[in-house]
């Protein structure tokens, strides 16, 4: 899995509880896990609002 950035928002296919990553990780491989599994980053539809 990529290295999440700050803002990203990881998402459990288990449970769908949602985090938001507060400071970014400068692992070559990171991955966070819920649930004995790794977890998404959403799709998010950044951008401006309105
Ligand atoms: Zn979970």
């Amino acid at each position: 899995m990529e290295p999440v950035k700050k803002g990203d928002i990881l998402v459990c296919s288990q449970c769908s509880v949602e985090l938001e990553v507060i400071e970014k990780c400068d692992c070559a491989d990171c991955e966070i896990v819920c649930c004995g599994k790794a977890m998404k980053v959403k799709e998010t539809s950044s951008g401006s609002c309105c």
